[in-house]
């Protein structure tokens, strides 16, 4: 499990996200807050209509330009990840820092267990300059089972 209390962790991440808008200047609006807060609903990928229908209220539907701008943001921001396989979005616990994100993606239960390595990113970044070939985008997403699915039975009922 990415977090043993999800109650807590996801208030901090949101104060965490506000932590560090504000130390850069950058403003996080109410509905860029509102996509932050439903994208930490669980350690899970959400996808940007997901994002949209959640967050539409009756008689007030949000247009989808609107979920992306906001998207648009919190990736620039490192508050967010994007998993590229799912096309959809993940947050991020340590935005303060520039990194490379390992997403270890369980396919039975769907949690998403961010990892990183420095010896990976020297490992890639070498053979990325053995072929003169500079990086603009880097994903690394494993797909499996997280250590609690592989104990039980595949598609088992709950
Ligand atoms: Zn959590
Ligand atoms: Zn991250
Ligand atoms: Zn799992």
């Amino acid at each position: 499990m990415p977090c043993s209390n999800h109650t807590q962790c996801a208030p901090t991440a949101l104060a965490h996200a506000e932590a560090v808008c504000l130390a850069r200047g950058a403003r996080l609006t109410a509905i860029r807050r509102a996509v932050l807060a439903e994208i930490w609903a669980d350690h899970e990928a959400t996808k940007a209509y997901e994002l949209i229908s959640r967050l539409s209220r009756e008689g007030n539907p949000i247009k989808p330009p609107t979920i992306y701008r906001a998207l648009d943001f919190l990736l620039a921001h490192g508050l967010i990840h994007r998993i590229e396989s799912l096309n959809a979005f993940v947050g991020c616990s340590h935005p303060d820092a520039p990194h490379q994100a390992i997403m270890l993606i369980c396919d039975q239960c769907g949690i998403i267990h961010e990892q990183s390595s420095e010896d990976l990113n020297a490992l890639l970044g070498g053979i990325a300059h053995r072929q003169q070939f500079t990086t603009c985008q880097q994903s690394i997403e494993l797909h499996g089972l997280c250590f609690d699915c592989q104990g039980s039975a595949p598609q088992s009922s709950v």
